[in-house]
């Protein structure tokens, strides 16, 4: 069985062809840093238009890297939220025109879901398992029981993880997105040059909070050359900082696996393409016998695969009326 996933529901414009679900046909995955870096953040008005502008190039491009025609596909898999309204629009209608012009069945997928199962691209995990979400709106941590069988176990309490990744880089003037620039500066840098906050919140709670740790790092660069910050370099700043965010992320993680009696971990969304962040989790999980299991970075971030993933399985478990499909709408909050 052969699905088409479509992915915009941020700054990626992505498509991807799956077969049975979880072998890679293709996945390409159109990015726009070049657009938004200059400001800083993703400017929701010029992403919209950008994703108009190449959402019909990327899949063809998905489909001829899968040599596969679109009649040949069996699911249409679309992003149905959360993200932004205007950037899901564009999928999602796209998505609903293909869908009625071949009479092909469709699927509206939570990106989240997506993120979660992005794992089974690459290996197969049994389940229950603990998930944890990092990326650049949210900071969630799941007791995964199987397919769409998710339940809360925390979350942020105000900024997401990734967002302080953008957010550090910004007060910087490093340009958008942050993860990438921080996690390159902080290798040349001091983590314990100056002390950063980690906030444990109440105690066995496995909830987040980053802001604090947001305030801490703007006022450590205010504070520079004052006789409190003295040499404090930006590159000492941002591994600080990501000593800080990584270690509060693990901690809670090998927690959750602790508190629910269970050895098995995944850690997926983009921050978890950080390179400290894998290494850091595989050394403290190994002595606590938890088996990580971390996408490939590529599958970290945003993508189309594992938009398709979700919408496969789903629909092998609950498949959607007909009738459904054309009421299809966007959610810019869609929980899992
Ligand atoms: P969400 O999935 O919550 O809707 P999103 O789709 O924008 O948000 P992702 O594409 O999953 O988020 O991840 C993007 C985030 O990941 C950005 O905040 C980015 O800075 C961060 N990120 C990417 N690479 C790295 C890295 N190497 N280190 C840290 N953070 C990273
Ligand atoms: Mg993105
Ligand atoms: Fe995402």
């Amino acid at each position: 069985m052969l699905t088409l996933g479509i992915e915009t529901s941020c700054d990626e414009t992505a498509a991807a062809v799956l077969e049975d679900g979880v072998n890679l046909r293709s996945n390409v995955i159109a990015s726009q840093h070049d657009i938004h870096s200059k400001y800083g953040g993703i400017v929701p008005e010029l992403a919209g238009r950008s994703h108009i502008d190449k959402i019909h190039f990327i899949i063809r491009e998905a489909l001829q890297q899968a040599e596969v025609s679109l009649d040949e596909i069996d699911l249409i898999a679309v992003t149905q939220g959360p993200g932004l309204v205007g950037s899901l629009l564009v999928g999602l209608n796209t998505a609903k025109g293909l869908a009625y012009a071949t009479q092909k069945p469709m699927i509206g997928v939570n990106h989240l879901e997506g993120h979660l199962l992005a794992i089974f691209l690459q290996e197969p995990v049994e389940f229950p398992f603990v998930g944890l979400i990092v990326s650049g709106g949210h900071t969630d941590l799941y007791r995964v029981n199987g397919f769409g069988d998710y339940q809360v176990l925390g979350r942020s309490r105000d900024d997401a993880a990734g967002e302080s990744f953008d957010k550090v880089a910004k007060m910087l003037g490093w340009g958008y997105p942050g993860g990438p620039i921080v996690e390159a500066r902080a290798r040349e840098g001091d983590a314990n040059a100056h002390a950063f906050p980690r906030a444990w919140l109440e105690k066995g709670s496995l909830d987040f909070s980053f802001s604090g740790l947001k305030t801490a790092v703007r006022t450590a660069i205010a504070k520079r050359g004052g006789s409190h910050g003295k040499g404090l370099s930006d590159a000492d700043i941002a591994a600080g900082f990501q000593d800080a965010v990584v270690e509060v992320l693990i901690t809670k993680a090998l927690m959750a696996c602790e508190q629910q009696g269970l050895k098995r971990l995944v850690l997926t969304g983009g921050v978890a393409a950080n390179g400290y962040l894998r290494q850091r989790l595989r050394e403290a999980a190994q002595p606590r016998n938890v088996t990580c299991h971390v996408p490939k970075p590529i599958l970290c971030t945003d993508n189309a695969a594992m938009i398709a993933c979700a919408g496969y399985f789903r629909f092998q478990h609950a498949p959607p009326e007909a009738s459904e499909l054309l009421r299809l709408d966007a959610h810019a909050n869609f929980t899992v």
